[in-house]
């Protein structure tokens, strides 16, 4: 354990408006805890932010210190990169303050936001941007990494809607990145991930989204998987973009909607939202029902932000996590037939397999005008395996590797940096493809030193 001189951190508790706590301190445990169990570590000194201003003397005590810096979001990257031990952790969870500017559709959001607060904002107008499909997740560890969700058919990444940034760079500088100012910054944050420097501040655009959409669950027997999911595939080209289906392989939970003798049995769920008009959608996703025998639905018109939290109960924080994933710019009959023969062995009830469908405006991007390189991806294969127990560890993480590999010839090669595990430092060159270079090019100007290096980390 790092042994920092008491009158040190009076010295940082003098300068910081935010709190400063320590192991033993009450709340110490609660703070470092992060959504995926696996990760348990114990920092040295944790900064409690209130204000953007208290960033730089956190910064300056680690670099004093010779603390590593960990940042800690809404805390639930699969990897834990916000934890780590004998480090100094810069918290926001206290700074979640989402301002709408509803005339202009703009939100300025602080960096400890999770999904469900800016929604809750944003939606007080009717107003929205595509963001995660689970609402505990930070806003800030999403946008860094590109961000996808129900809204992303049609209006693109999270990044694509992302204005202007505040920032504090390692050497405690304030700046503002945007098209216009600090151009290359603004460039390497929107896909680029933390390694640039501390965000205190997102600026996003809004759109007109409900507030009432027409959403929920079709569920079919995994028997039926390969017509319907070669159906699935078949509509999405003639499909508009305010209809987004993600594909779900998992045993089914205890679902009202569903007969006692589907419980835990496996199956493909369709979750489906559309975002335009209800009567509309209601038509529209009448053939989907034709594509199988289905055990059950529920959907129907509801709240933009109530659909935001319909997966909250199956994601909860506190299970023991590990995830695999590829990019796909096709559903090939391979890629399908693997995606059934693993869904046929799920090792645990939490265990799943899902299918993110991105195709639309985020393809319509050219990839080299963001960090997020990967506009060819149409679809995200995300291996999420979930379990309770240690002692389940070495089989659920076996399924999940193995089935990343039979995969892994019906994918693009590229992966979603923010579905990263913290064992995939091989895979760094995928996530960030061909921005990779201009992306050292850029950490070399704005952190030479790697202070920021607790992420997929772009090497100076
Ligand atoms: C259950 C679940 C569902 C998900 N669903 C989706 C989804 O639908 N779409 C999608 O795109 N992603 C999804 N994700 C992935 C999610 O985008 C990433 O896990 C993301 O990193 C979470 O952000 P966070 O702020 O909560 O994470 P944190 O763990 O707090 O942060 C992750 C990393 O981001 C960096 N960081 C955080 N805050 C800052 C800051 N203020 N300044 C600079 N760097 C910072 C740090 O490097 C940190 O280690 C999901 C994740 C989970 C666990």
């Amino acid at each position: 354990m790092k042994n920092i001189p008491i009158e040190t951190i009076g010295n940082l508790r003098s300068k910081v408006k935010g709190r400063i706590v320590l192991p033993g301190d009450p709340g110490f445990d609660e703070i470092r805890k992060i959504w995926n169990a696996m990760i348990d570590r114990r920092p040295a000194v944790i900064v409690q932010c209130s204000e953007a201003d208290d960033v730089p003397h956190a910064i300056s005590f680690a670099r004093e210190n010779g603390l590593v810096i960990s940042i800690r979001g809404g805390g639930h990257n699969i990897a834990g990169n916000a934890l780590c031990d004998d480090c100094l952790m810069i918290d926001f969870s206290n700074m979640k303050n989402v301002c709408v500017d509803a005339a202009k559709r703009l939100a300025y959001v602080e960096p400890g936001a999770t999904l469900a607060d800016f929604d809750a904002a944003v939606q007080e107008h009717g107003l929205a941007t595509p963001v995660g499909i689970n609402s505990t997740t930070g806003i800030s560890g999403l946008t860094l990494g590109g961000g996808f969700g129900w809204l992303t058919r049609k209006y693109g990444l999270t990044i694509d809607n992302l204005i202007s940034a505040e920032m504090i760079t390692a050497n405690g500088r304030k700046l503002r990145a945007s098209e216009n100012e600090n151009g290359d910054l603004f460039w390497a944050i929107r896909g680029g991930g933390g390694n640039f420097g501390v965000v205190t501040q997102y600026e996003f655009k809004l759109h007109p989204v409900g507030p009432e959409i027409l959403a929920g669950l079709l569920v079919f027997p995994l028997e039926q998987a390969k017509q319907v999911l070669t159906q699935y595939r078949e509509s999405i080209e003639s499909t508009p973009e305010d209809l987004n289906v993600w594909v779900v392989l998992r045993q089914a939970p205890p679902l009202p909607f569903l007969p006692k003798d589907v419980h835990g049995k496996e199956v493909v769920v369709f979750a489906i939202f559309y975002a335009g008009n209800v009567a509309q959608g209601k038509k529209l996703i009448e053939s989907l029902r034709h594509f199988g025998d289905p055990h059950g639905e529920q959907i129907g018109a509801m709240p933009y932000a109530q659909w935001e939290k319909a997966f909250d109960p199956l994601l909860t924080p506190g299970a023991r996590n590990y995830w695999k994933s590829h990019n796909l710019t096709a559903l090939n009959d391979g890629a399908l037939d693997t995606i059934i023969e693993y869904a046929g062995k799920l090792p645990s009830p939490q265990c799943e397999i899902f299918i993110a469908l991105l195709a639309g405006a985020a393809n319509r991007v050219p990839a080299d005008s963001m960090a997020y390189a990967h506009r060819d991806a149409k679809f995200v294969l995300n291996v999420h395996g979930r379990w309770d127990q240690a002692a389940d560890d070495e089989r659920c993480i076996a399924w999940a590797r193995e089935f990343f590999k039979a995969s892994a010839p019906y994918a693009s090669g590229s992966v979603y940096v923010n579905f990263m595990t913290q064992d995939e430092a091989d895979r760094i060159a995928a996530a960030y493809g061909s921005n990779y270079d201009r992306l050292v090019q850029i950490k070399k100007k704005y952190d030479p030193e790697n202070v920021f290096h607790l992420n997929q980390n772009i090497k100076p």
